[in-house]
């Protein structure tokens, strides 16, 4: 499954130099970890000041989850600011949404600089059923309180159930890749570097540096930023503060063009939609779930199809995939120190698919902390604010889930059954021994891979969409033949012969 910004005729690729500078440079003033949105425009910020700046991608530049987003730049953002409001003050829900504001005018400036293009529409979060239409008052109702111009308006125009929408003006939606590129262009004029394919697996602290080890050997750096997604350093604990989840996407050349506008439901099954190519496609997302806890992941992007084509007749299906993001226990990003009071590692994550403006607000709360400058809504972005930890109850809901999942996996692990509810019979776990191994047969051929993630030992559950495996504990994914694709896991799955 690839998506409409990843399926390109002409790759990006670094130039060769970038490649070579790994072994000489010494040490790096700040290395980036992650080549999505968060670690470019970290990396752009930090070189722009005269920083010596390295970006470190395992795979290739937003290859996870910034390649394979819907690209909505909105600060209306579904339900958000109605779920922000009711666990926090006025003023946080405000510094939030002036951090947002400022991220996305960032961005679309940024866009406007090198000629990338940038959608302009109004963005709508509306009712599929009158139960959702509560929703659609409660989040009119925060963005009046966090000083946003909304509307709420009655019907919609377009052929889908509606029952009323609260409406924000001037939202915009763009195309990621071109953006990823430019800002790796950027870094390496202002004297960084990016290096893509080269995993960092742990990191160490040594007097007033970094050591981060990787699958290319060690690099070194006063001050390191995790923007992995999830962070992956068990340090922190942050695994255990975040919930990861999957949603599907598909884009269908449209005949007449589609809507000129953005919409999101507020109620389930989501369902969200954009133009695309210059309204010739219709983007179509939705159908999300915890990672790793579906029955099969094809049936949701199969539902997705069938809503599109029976809403939207004569739309012909050109690109599906699906990606994740994840979701902070009291719904605001964690943006600051991986362990508290100690500065040489940073993160930022907890963007709940809201990451193309909080991916750049997260970089210039990170860009001003390394180089002292203050942010005035900063403190909506915290990774350690007091009401962030001491959510008891959020936290024992969501660590009783992983607990029931870590129960679940290994009790049909030890008995034999098979873990994997596969519709599809290529796929399959067995115990050997004590140990679950997944096996999968494509085109003839095998593949067997010990299932017990790495990370923190949950047994891996089958994706029939994507053919990995996942983890419905932390959200680590791995290739069905053992490579890890994402999420806080840094090592691959035993193969087993
Ligand atoms: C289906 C979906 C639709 C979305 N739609 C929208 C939308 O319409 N609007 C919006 O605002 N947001 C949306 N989002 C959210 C948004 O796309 C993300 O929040 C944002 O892209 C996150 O960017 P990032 O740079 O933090 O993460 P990523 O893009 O995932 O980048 C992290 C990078 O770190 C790398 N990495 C991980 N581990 C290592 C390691 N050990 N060593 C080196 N590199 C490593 C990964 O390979 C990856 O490239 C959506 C999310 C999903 C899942």
């Amino acid at each position: 499954m690839t998506s409409l910004w990843l399926d390109r005729t002409e790759p990006f690729s670094l130039p060769v130099d970038a490649e070579q500078s790994w072994n000489e440079r010494g040490r790096y003033d700040t290395v980036v970890v992650g080549g999505g949105l968060t670690g470019l425009v970290t990396g752009l910020l930090l070189a722009r000041s005269g920083q010596r700046v390295a970006v470190v991608e395992a795979r290739t530049l937003g290859a996870v989850t910034t390649g394979n987003t819907t690209g909505k730049v909105s600060i209306l953002q579904g339900t958000r600011l109605a779920e922000i409001a009711r666990r926090h003050a006025t003023h946080t829900l405000r510094s939030y949404v002036e951090g947002n504001l400022e991220g996305q005018q960032w961005l679309i400036r940024y866009c406007h600089e090198r000629d990338i293009p940038v959608g302009i529409a109004p963005d709508f979060t509306y009712a599929q059923t009158s139960s959702g239409a509560e929703s659609v008052q409660a989040q009119y109702a925060a963005c009046r309180a966090a000083g946003l111009s909304a509307r709420l308006v009655s019907d919609l125009d377009i052929p889908v159930p509606n029952a009323g929408a609260v409406t924000l003006d001037d939202q915009a939606y763009i195309d990621p890749m071109p953006v990823l590129q430019a800002l790796a262009r950027d870094i390496l004029s202002h004297g960084g570097t990016v290096f893509e394919r080269r995993r960092v697996t742990g990191a160490r602290s040594v007097p007033k540096s970094q050591v981060l080890t990787t699958d290319h050997g060690d690099i070194r750096a006063d001050r390191v930023v995790l923007a992995t997604g999830i962070p992956i350093l068990d340090r922190g604990g942050f695994f255990a503060r975040l919930s990861p989840e999957r949603s599907y996407a598909a884009a269908f050349d449209i005949p007449g063009g589609a809507p000129d506008a953005m919409y999101l439901s507020a109620d389930q099954p989501t369902r969200s939609l954009r133009p695309a190519a210059d309204g010739t496609k219709l983007l179509v997302g939705g159908n999300g779930h915890e990672v790793g806890r579906t029955d099969s992941a094809q049936g949701a992007v199969d539902d997705l199809i069938s809503w599109t084509t029976q809403y939207f007749p004569g739309t012909t299906l050109t690109h599906r995939w699906s990606a994740q993001d994840y979701s902070s226990l009291d719904k605001l990003p964690y943006v600051g120190p991986l362990v508290p009071g100690q500065e040489g590692i940073l993160v930022a994550t907890g963007f709940a698919k809201w990451g193309m403006t909080n991916a750049v607000s997260a970089a210039l709360v990170l860009s001003a902390r390394i180089l002292g400058g203050h942010i005035r809504w900063a403190d909506a972005f915290h990774s350690w604010s007091p009401h962030q930890v001491f959510d008891v109850t959020a936290a024992a809901k969501l660590n009783g889930s992983v607990a029931v999942h870590l129960a679940s996996g290994w009790g049909g692990a030890l008995l034999g059954r098979r873990t994997a509810d596969d519709p599809a019979p290529s796929a399959r776990v067995i115990r050997e021994g004590l140990v679950p191994v997944g096996e999968h047969t494509k085109d003839g051929h095998t593949e067997r891979v010990c299932v017990v993630c790495p990370h923190l030992g949950g047994v891996l559950k089958w994706n029939d969409a994507e053919e990995t495996w996942d983890c419905p504990l932390h959200g680590s994914r791995f290739a069905s033949d053992g490579k890890v694709l994402e999420g806080p896991s840094t090592h691959d799955l035993r193969r087993v012969t």
